[in-house]
């Protein structure tokens, strides 16, 4: 049965919730086939999701494919080829009082009606991790993609219903108001991925219903380079993973901190990597994005004041381009060392030495992650003991995201709860406890 969008948000919860009563969406085989079909939706369809990215941010088809759908086809098959283990029921040992012939074990039971809210940022790949998740642990899953990013929006919205269960899945576009309507049903999940202040609203109105949330949300993640590191390979890496989707990812390193020697020393290596990564008019490279609309360009070309520019710092509104932007000797008090930047500009701070560092990061908000250049185990095991941040990445940003086996999320202001791989299974599920005893 094929349901035309638009459908009113109570009306498809309602739709939803009866399929997942009737117990369609639980055995395994249903699930399977579910992530099979996303799979060929997304093995048929990538060209046009591409293009979808291209129109909404820029992005360029190679990095469409990469951090978009090849992304959620390797996690499909890494679900897919792990699913029956992590839904075997887990025996518990039992306490003598109850007796040598009782059992005990936890399974898992999917939850029911699932809300998955996404951002503009990777649109497709955002909303699709967590569905994907959502739908191998049994749910029914209502899906939201960002209005913001309008062509990935629609191009979804056409083509999920095509391949899979419509009675099982909806996919409910626009913002604010048909958000807080959605907001307004009871679910037995959500999923929300976006900003703090959106996360709130979300909390507050999952809190009615006692719906339990994982917020996915951001800040500024910091990087801490120390002297010993080869800051050629520094800047290369900073560079990649720093101005990926013109710096609009939820991880991306947000400012560096460095003593004033090694600051220094790395300057010249972020001008050399930036023309190495995107040539010496990056304007003009097909590998370099654009910021997404009109509101984000005139709040990241605020920031590009903040500091001594070392390399970038122009801007074209009507592109929506920003130069991939290094500054340096930027004051804490800045305005780019205030809110997330989320855009391609990327301060250095100097700090002097590695406790000042540490002192620094443990004085604002919990980070989505933290990233660490060094070869000191000293310094590594310090940052990893003494600081709080989502995520870690020794050696090189964003790319533990990448990793399924890892649990994705953040702490503190950047959220909570995470996913990906057999987390998103337990984001998901019900881990429900089970007791027997025989009657006889
Ligand atoms: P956005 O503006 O697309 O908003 C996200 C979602 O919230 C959208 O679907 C939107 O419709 C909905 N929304 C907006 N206002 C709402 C309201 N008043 N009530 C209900 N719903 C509402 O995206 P954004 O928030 O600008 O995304 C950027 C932020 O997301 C950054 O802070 C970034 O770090 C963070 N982020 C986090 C992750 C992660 O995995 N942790 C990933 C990507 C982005």
């Amino acid at each position: 049965m094929n349901h035309p969008t638009p459908e009113q948000p109570a009306d498809a919860v309602a739709r939803l919730r009866a399929t997942f009563r009737s117990g369609r969406t639980k055995p395994v085989e249903w699930r399977k086939e579910q992530l099979n079909r996303l799979r060929e939706l997304l093995t048929s369809h990538g060209a046009e999701l591409a293009a979808a990215l291209h129109a909404d941010l820029g992005k360029s088809e190679k990095e469409a494919f990469r951090t978009e759908i090849d992304f959620t086809v390797r996690e499909i098959d890494h679900t897919l080829e792990r699913l029956d283990g992590w839904l075997r029921p887990e025996p518990a040992p039992v306490p003598a009082h109850l007796g040598a012939d009782a059992t005990a074990w936890t399974r898992y039971d999917p939850l029911g009606v699932v809300l998955v809210i996404a951002p503009w940022n990777y649109p497709a790949q955002l909303l699709l991790t967590p569905l994907l998740g959502a739908l191998a642990a049994g749910n029914a899953v209502v899906a939201k993609p960002s209005e913001l990013a309008p062509a990935t929006s629609a191009a979804l919205a056409g083509l999920l219903p095509r391949y899979l269960d419509t009675d099982a899945v909806a996919v409910v576009e626009g913002g604010v108001p048909e958000t807080t309507e959605l907001l307004a049903q009871r679910f037995d999940h959500i999923f929300y991925t976006g900003n703090g202040t959106v996360g709130r609203i979300v909390m507050r109105a999952a809190a009615e219903h006692l719906t339990p949330v994982v917020l996915e949300l951001g800040g500024k993640s910091p990087v801490f380079v120390d002297r010993d590191a080869d800051l050629a390979v520094v800047a290369d890496r900073l560079v990649r993973g720093k101005f990926l989707n013109a710096g609009q990812t939820c991880v991306a390193p947000d400012y560096v901190l460095a003593d004033p020697v090694t600051a220094r020393a790395l300057e010249p290596e972020f001008v050399r990597a930036v023309r190495e990564v995107f040539g010496a008019e990056p304007r003009t490279s097909a590998e370099y994005g654009r910021i997404v609309n009109e509101r984000h360009f005139d709040r990241l070309a605020a920031l590009l004041g903040s500091g001594r520019t070392v390399t970038g710092g122009d801007s074209d509104r009507a592109a929506k381009y920003i130069a991939p932007t290094v500054l340096a000797d930027v004051d804490p008090a800045a305005p780019v060392m205030g809110e997330e930047i989320f855009g391609p500009i990327l301060p250095i701070v100097t700090v002097a030495d590695l406790d000042e560092a540490i002192g620094f990061i443990n004085d604002r908000d919990k980070p989505l992650a933290l990233y660490v250049f060094t070869e000191s185990d000293t310094t590594r095991r310090r940052l990893a003991d003494e600081t709080s941040s989502g995520g870690l990445g020794l050696g090189l940003p964003l790319a533990h995201l990448t990793v399924s086996d890892l649990p994705f999320g953040g702490v503190g202001e950047s959220g909570m709860g995470s996913y990906h791989g057999r987390y998103s299974i337990e984001t998901f599920s019900h881990r429900k406890a089970v007791l027997s005893k025989p009657l006889h």
